[in-house]
């Protein structure tokens, strides 16, 4: 769908220069998606993995972060073998939906309420990020908490447009329970892609 170098803004990758390749086609449906342009899959250019991995090894980042849409609808065994063998981290961001393809580096998996993740995802997690969107949320997460790995980073992170409302909860739901961290979209307060 498209791709640009940019800081990374979520999670435990925040703030660093990350390109990101954002693939189109999604079937999840999440009511506040803010991409609903990427879930139709031939609404896009089509792009040999040549072409990107190109694209991104001209820009000089140090890690591509392959997004969506949801990515994993796509075999990404090429994509991601090449991108290392030009020295480059494949960090994936997945609602765990589909079982993953390719070799990652970071697997940031983000589940949805609108479709339930194939439980391949649990144990390859590196890191969990639970976007908050309402008080329910929170037994939600720690559904997710209990079933990946004791290692594996955990993030909570309020809805863009629910901020005002679920930050003050997720500020004190992080200082009640400590093994979760504040995941902000600071490339929003950036104004960056
Ligand atoms: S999984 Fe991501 S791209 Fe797909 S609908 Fe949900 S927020 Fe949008």
């Amino acid at each position: 769908m498209e791709d640009f170098y940019t800081i990374q803004g979520e999670g435990f990758y925040q703030g660093f220069a990350a390109y990101f390749i954002r693939l189109g086609g999604c079937d999840v449906g999440c009511v506040w998606c803010d991409v609903k342009e990427s879930w139709d899959v031939n609404a896009h250019p089509l792009l040999t993995v040549q072409e990107l991995v190109q694209r991104v090894t001209k820009s000089k980042a140090p890690i591509a972060v392959i997004t969506g849409g949801e990515p994993a609808m796509h075999d990404l065994s090429l994509l991601t073998n090449e991108l290392q063998q030009a020295g480059i981290k494949t960090n994936i961001e997945t609602s765990g939906v589909y079982p993953l393809t390719g070799q990652w580096d970071w697997v940031c998996f983000s589940p949805k309420k609108f479709k339930a993740p194939d439980s391949s995802i649990y144990k390859q997690a590196n890191e969990l990020k639970i976007i908050v969107y309402n008080k329910s949320d929170f037994e939600w997460a720690e559904e997710f908490a209990s079933k990946v790995n004791s290692d594996c980073e955990l993030f909570l992170q309020p809805e863009w447009s629910k901020e005002k409302e679920m930050l003050p909860l997720i500020i004190d739901y992080v200082k009640t329970n400590p093994k979760w961290k504040v995941s902000l979209q600071i490339h929003k307060y950036m104004n960056i892609p």
